[in-house]
């Protein structure tokens, strides 16, 4: 009897987490790495890890990459960065990052929050800063993924499928080179899901089917690592393999 009501115990609380999982932000102020004015930003106050199975998933995005206040903008030069990289920057790419955002700063309606400036025009000035800093296809990839996440969810399903496309080929090029981080099964599964979102469905089955059959290699995972890893991308490629077959749009 104890055990019978611990386990309801247990499942209540379950319940109730899931009905709570929730992500909150609080206030924060930082220097813009660009100019130096004080911005006011969002940071990470609480989240958990429930949001690996948040239908972002399906794109392979978690939050807050799919949350617009991640993508951080200085209202005064306009330099906009992840929220990780908005410190200090090189000293030598410094000068050239500031002309870079320059060429693209155009006039924005005034606004109360960073996070209420246009995705379209914020992802612009984040990869023209990012091209002057360097980036490797591993942040490209799932930077492009982002990109086209949320110039969907604005209404720009051109702007979308043009970063999808670079998504792809990052995510080809990946696998090219048999990068092992991500790992190759990772890739896989993004490539399918680009592929779907491009409209080549055939292509994203046997993306999918390949990264059924492709184990999580590397020196730089344990035993421990591996086993889960392989577990929630094969859940995750099964369930966008339902997705594909059944034609049905992906959930944001
Ligand atoms: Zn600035």
């Amino acid at each position: 009897m104890k055990r019978a009501l611990t386990a309801l115990a247990m499942t209540a609380c379950l319940t109730l987490a899931a009905t709570v999982a929730a992500t909150t932000w609080g206030d924060s102020k930082q220097k813009c790495p660009a100019c130096g004015a004080e911005v006011a930003v969002q940071e990470i106050a609480s989240y958990g890890s429930y949001v690996y199975q948040w239908p972002s998933k399906l794109q392979l995005l978690y939050w807050p990459m799919t949350d617009p206040r991640v993508l951080y903008f200085c209202p005064k030069c306009h330099l906009s960065l992840l929220m990780g990289d908005f410190k200090a920057l090189p000293a030598d790419k410094l000068e050239a990052v500031r002309a870079a955002v320059a060429r693209l700063k155009a006039e924005q309606p005034a606004l109360k929050e960073y996070w209420e400036v246009p995705m379209a025009y914020r992802l612009p000035l984040a990869e023209a800063a990012y091209t002057v800093l360097g980036r490797d296809d591993a942040f490209w990839a799932r930077f492009h993924r982002m990109a086209g996440y949320h110039l969907e969810l604005s209404g720009k399903p051109e702007l979308a499928r043009a970063a999808r496309e670079r998504a792809l080929a990052a995510a080809e090029r990946l696998i090219a080179a048999k990068a092992e981080a991500p790992p190759l099964k990772e890739n896989l599964i993004a490539k399918g899901s680009m592929l779907y979102l491009l409209g080549k469905k055939e292509e994203a089955l046997a993306a999918l089917q390949l990264a059924k059959g492709t184990p999580i290699e590397g020196k730089g995972f344990t035993d421990e690592q591996k086993k889960n890893g392989n577990k929630y991308l094969d859940d995750l490629a099964e369930e966008l393999t339902a997705k594909v077959k059944a034609g049905e749009p992906l959930p944001p």
